[in-house]
């Protein structure tokens, strides 16, 4: 397994991240101690980097991977919070769902623009103080747009920048594949630690898995990729291409992903206001989905009040 810096914090990863998402409820929903079990896999075969979020719901299955980690992990995760009181209560959780007195990494999720920053500009201001007294190590963003990129890249609070990047530009927001690369490369050359999400765009780079993760591994040259992984296999599988090899045996046989839509839907459109992709759309009272656009984040399912759609 490769390990790398991030950026210019002294926060040392694996360049495999775990990407939490998967096991949690958002996706495939795993009891606690298979989802532990999987990220115990991960971390028994090197992997040292775990990126989650308040919205997965998966603190507890990480607590109980880290209770018998056979080393140090690092942990990102990631708040909506706007104010400060909502950001030092997300903070609380993640310390105390995941049993850790330091959180390595704290993200504002979802940031658009210098427009959203401002508009959560408190809670980074309680990340920062939060910084200050040692509870957290690095500040940062999560994003699937290119004008966040730009904007994180040059501000000196943000250490580091989570972006939606994958070799067909599947999800990428407010630009071309090729704008995210030149905000990508302005961020690391300002020092900040990038890590890559969606590398496989939500399952529709799957045949093209070898491909996928050596452009962001080799040709972009990332700190770290958050990959998804539900089962022993895929982890050992991720875990040798990252520790070098990059044969073409590894092309995956996945099966694919869905989202699916109950037809009790109400029509009521949360779901569709929460799609940072606007995969989603309401026709005759119903949600209907793209399939083109969705990279299956399962994020419209936590705003769905009728729990009618959901990634299987
Ligand atoms: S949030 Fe749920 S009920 Fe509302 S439109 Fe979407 S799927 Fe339907
Ligand atoms: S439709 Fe749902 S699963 Fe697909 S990209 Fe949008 S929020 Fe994510």
């Amino acid at each position: 397994m490769e390990y790398r810096t991030l950026g210019l914090t002294q926060i040392e990863v694996s360049r495999l991240c775990f990407g939490a998402l998967t096991i949690g409820p958002l996706q495939r929903r795993m009891s606690v101690a298979d989802g532990a079990h999987v990220i115990r896999s991960a971390l028994d075969a090197g992997v040292r980097f775990i990126d989650t979020a308040e919205l997965y719901g998966t603190y507890e299955q990480i607590r109980v991977a880290l209770r018998t980690a056979p080393h140090d992990v690092v942990i990102a995760t990631k708040s909506y919070a706007y104010e400060r009181q909502g950001v030092e209560a997300s903070l609380k959780a993640a310390r105390e769902g995941m049993g850790r007195s330091v959180i390595d990494i704290f993200l504002l999720h979802e940031q658009e623009s210098m427009h959203t920053l401002r508009g959560h500009w408190e809670a980074l201001e309680g990340l920062l103080e939060a910084k200050q007294k040692g509870d957290i190590r690095a500040v940062g963003i999560s994003t699937h747009h290119v004008e966040a990129v730009k904007v994180a890249a040059v501000l000196p609070e943000i250490d580091i920048i989570s972006p939606l990047i994958n070799v067909q530009g599947i999800g990428i927001q407010g630009g071309s594949l090729r704008d995210m690369e030149d905000a990508v490369t302005e961020a690391v050359g300002q020092g900040k630690g990038v890590y890559a999400m969606k590398p496989l765009g939500g399952g529709h780079l799957i045949p093209r898995w070898n491909e996928a993760f050596s452009y962001l591994l080799d040709q972009l040259n990332l700190d770290a990729i958050a990959v998804g992984m539900k089962n022993a296999s895929e982890v050992r599988r991720n875990v040798e291409f990252f520790s070098g090899s990059r044969s073409s045996a590894w092309s995956a046989l996945e099966e694919s992903r869905q989202l699916h839509i109950d037809d009790w839907c109400s029509g009521c459109g949360k779901c569709a206001a929460v799609c940072s992709s606007r995969a989603l759309s309401i026709v005759d009272a119903q949600a209907v989905v793209d399939p083109e656009r969705c990279v299956f984040c399962g994020y419209c399912g936590a705003a769905c009040p009728e729990f009618a759609i959901k990634v299987i």
